[in-house]
């Protein structure tokens, strides 16, 4: 395996407003050996993520960006084809590590390698639902949210990975859920499969702040934001007293070339006594054995469902990211890099 060659994407210009293909370059590379303590991975499944926009602007943040010239990183699962000494993995183990945009990776502990069993779920599930976005939807929705049962929850981008999953755990915890997405098939989904109360499409309802008041007679507990914009300020009109904001994303700035005006709405705080909360899911890992606890169990009730997009081929994977700022996907969106058995 020494002359092994492997294709991998790197940054080929950072993007000015949405990006395009031309951002991102296909190429083949050589891949090193492990040394002590690494392991070689072939990657199977890769994640694309609305943050890995904010990883091509060069600025500092709570991740650093992507350079240009060099293979981006983020969210995969691979299969550990050689070890080197002292390694904690052996070959055949499957790996959620960090990785990704590359069809093989040296694995050290930098990259945070974390073994998955694939008999527990399709190895793929760990970087959605039972992964990376379903702790930001714990995260968000009992910690920053402080989300208690019987409350009314208002989650827009409800269909995607993390707003499908905050559905869902507050409906299990006997909530009023409504979701906004950006069809009529995702809603539907919305209503029949995650079984929320209310669905809007965003797109084709012409007043969404009148939308949200209809659905929410008497007003939202918590908000669970991952859109900015209207949607931000129409659920600041019906907030209930008390209630809060747990400000996930706000999706729809991710490809601005000037900033966003403010909420122009954002007084009513005071009357209301709102709370309004950012976070990042990094923050959030010691809540990881209750959240592994809270799915198993509604996973194993019938009563978490999931979709996922899945792309073919690593050299698809700009249009897998692309296509989050479009609403291509519905549930979580993946790359298939490679065959699920790599040994
Ligand atoms: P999704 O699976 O929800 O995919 C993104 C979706 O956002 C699209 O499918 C689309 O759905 C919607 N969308 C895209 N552009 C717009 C727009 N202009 N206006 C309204 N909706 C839009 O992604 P994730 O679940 O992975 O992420 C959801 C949010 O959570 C993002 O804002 C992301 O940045 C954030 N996030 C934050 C984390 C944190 O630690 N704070 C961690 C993970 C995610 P539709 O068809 O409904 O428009």
């Amino acid at each position: 395996m020494s002359n092994l060659k492997g294709h991998e994407i790197r940054l080929k210009s950072r993007p000015d407003g949405m990006p395009t293909e031309a951002n991102f370059e296909y190429v083949e590379a050589a891949v090193a050996q492990p040394k002590d303590g690494e392991v070689l991975v072939r990657n199977v499944w890769m994640s694309v993520d609305p943050y890995m926009r904010g990883r091509m602007v060069d600025r500092a943040s709570y991740v650093p960006p992507f350079q240009i010239g060099e293979a981006l990183t983020g969210g995969t699962i691979g299969q550990v084809i050689a070890a080197g000494k002292g390694s904690h993995f052996a070959v055949g183990d499957y790996l959620n590590h960090m990785l990704g945009w590359r069809e093989y990776a040296v694995v050290g502990p930098q990259a945070m390698p974390q073994k998955v069993d694939p008999k527990l779920a399709p190895v793929q599930s760990f970087l959605g639902a039972l992964g990376m976005p379903g702790l930001t939807a714990y995260a968000g929705l009992f910690k920053i949210g402080g989300f208690k049962a019987g409350e009314t929850v208002f989650v827009s981008a409800a269909s995607g990975a993390v707003g499908s999953i905050v559905c869902q755990l507050a409906k299990a915890h006997g909530a009023y859920v409504v979701g906004s997405a950006g069809s009529d098939e995702k809603c539907q989904w919305l209503l029949k499969e995650a079984k929320i109360d209310k669905a809007i499409n965003y797109k084709t309802e012409k007043d969404l702040n009148a939308a949200v008041g209809a659905a929410f007679p008497k007003g939202i507990d918590v908000y669970f934001e991952n859109v900015g914009g209207k949607h931000l300020e129409a659920a600041l009109n019906h907030m209930r007293q008390f209630g809060r904001i747990a400000v996930c994303g706000m999706i729809e700035q991710y490809n601005n070339t000037a900033p966003a005006p403010g909420p122009s709405n954002i007084i009513m705080t005071i009357p209301m006594s709102l709370r309004i909360e950012g976070f990042v899911v990094s923050n959030h890992f010691n809540l990881l054995p209750e959240f592994h606890k809270e799915m198993g169990t509604l996973v194993a009730q019938g009563k978490m469902k999931w979709r996922e997009t899945v792309v073919e081929g690593l050299q698809n994977a700009p249009s897998a990211f692309l296509g989050l700022f479009k609403g291509e996907n519905f549930g979580k969106a993946l790359v298939k890099i490679g065959p699920d058995k790599a040994v």
